[in-house]
């Protein structure tokens, strides 16, 4: 009796929650299904530390399901299976059948068998070596290599079904999104801020997006760049949400009134409050940007505490000790570096200092920002807030 080809998703640190275990694999098993949803119709549960992805109709689209399960937070590993009868017979012919291409190309191989239905008759020693004579009379040009094989057959004794599957991919990692609280991110159209968000949805945290605009000064296709790059993102993250707020009047009284070397820590400081005002009308109990240490005179040490003092939520910077070379490989690895370098400016880029401080003192700035009326302009900026939802 032949079964149709399902994906096996084997959960990550998940496995380590103890206690809250359970909830940690509600959220996956639920993030999964939402994500697989656009592939067609599939039967999603967990037995024994991995997900089934079963099709539940002819018409799945599994390479596209293949795809997005190895974007889905929480699972380490992705492998496309095919279950059948749980006889030696069965294990082989299926796996001559559904690995026949997979063989056409391998120099050796090996039979790795894991026994989950303990009370199978053969161990799985004796399972990888019945299975392995097997494939080994069905393809005579692959020889058997146990130490270094080219192919690893993997075979499953499940409680109702062995599986046979080809090896499996590595899938995102982290965590479930979802059970890492959540947060705001302020999400620019630049290379840093796309990659701290993943970062941090890694880590299970579900994400709303913060986007400030400073019309005339930046244009719609800056803000059509971010909406893209929320799009990019919602592969990992499902839909997300992105505020899009007004920016240019704060930006035009700071350099009507302010001193040149503190505009852009002062411009930061606003976006800090507008941020966490924004976090507060959502639920969200933290903020997260793209800083990264020394990257710009913005991100020294002491810039981050002038930025910080506004704000008394934590700041998450997953980026802080990161150099720019790998933030560029993860926006690569990630699917965001393409979008990020189109030429839009941002509103960081309009009114830029030509010498901005670099060794900023908290009460200095406090003190060129006191001629704004800070909390007329918040108000203001955030009367003009709306919102977009990005899906995927
Ligand atoms: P990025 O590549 O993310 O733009 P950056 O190195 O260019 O970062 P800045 O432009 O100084 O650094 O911005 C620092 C952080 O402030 C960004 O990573 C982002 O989190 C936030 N930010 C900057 N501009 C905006 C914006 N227009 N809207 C929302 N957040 C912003
Ligand atoms: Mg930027």
């Amino acid at each position: 009796m032949e079964q149709h080809e399902m994906l096996l998703l084997k959960l990550g640190e998940v496995v380590l929650k103890g206690l809250n275990r359970r909830s940690f694999e509600d959220r996956l098993v639920s993030n999964v299904r939402r994500r697989l949803k656009n592939c067609g119709s599939f039967q999603i549960y967990l037995r024994q530390s991995t997900i089934y992805a079963e099709p539940a109709v002819d018409n799945c689209d599994m390479d596209a399901a293949y795809a997005a399960a190895q974007q889905v937070f929480g699972v380490v590993s992705v492998a496309r299976a095919v279950p059948c009868d749980k006889t030696i017979e069965a294990i082989v012919e299926t796996a001559k059948r559904y690995l026949a291409g997979v063989f056409a190309h391998a120099r050796s191989f090996k039979v790795e068998s894991k026994r989950a239905d303990k009370a199978y008759r053969l161990n799985s020693i004796q399972i990888s070596q019945a299975v392995g004579g097997g494939l080994a009379e069905a393809f005579p040009h692959v020889p058997v290599d146990v130490h270094h094989p080219d192919l690893t057959v993997f075979v499953e004794i499940r409680e109702k079904y062995a599986y046979v599957h080809a090896p499996a991919v590595p899938g995102a990692g982290g965590l479930p999104v979802g059970t890492g609280g959540h947060a705001v991110s302020l999400l620019s159209g630049g290379l840093d801020s796309p990659v701290a968000s993943w970062m941090m949805a890694r880590r299970g945290v579900e994400l709303e997006m913060v986007h400030f605009v400073s019309p005339p000064y930046t244009s719609q296709q800056a803000q059509d760049k971010v909406l893209e790059l929320a799009r990019l993102l919602t592969a990992y993250c499902g839909r997300l949400r992105v505020h899009i707020v007004p920016f240019t009047e704060i930006q035009e009284q700071i350099r009507k009134n302010c001193p040149e070397e503190y505009f852009t820590l002062i411009m930061r400081r606003f976006m800090m409050r507008l941020s966490e005002a924004v976090a507060r009308r959502a639920g969200a109990k933290a903020l997260i940007t793209g800083e990264s240490l020394g990257q710009v005179a913005s991100q020294t040490m002491m810039a981050l505490g002038v930025t910080e003092d506004v704000t008394s939520m934590p700041v998450l910077r997953p980026l802080i000790g990161m150099d720019k070379v790998e933030i560029i490989h993860t926006a690569q690895r990630i699917g965001t570096y393409d979008t990020s370098i189109l030429p839009y400016e941002d509103c960081c880029t309009v009114f830029t200092p030509r010498h901005p401080a670099t060794r900023p003192g908290i009460e200095e700035v406090r003190r060129a920002e006191a001629v704004l009326d800070v909390e007329a302009l918040t108000a203001k900026s955030l009367e003009g807030e709306s919102w977009i939802w990005v899906k995927p």
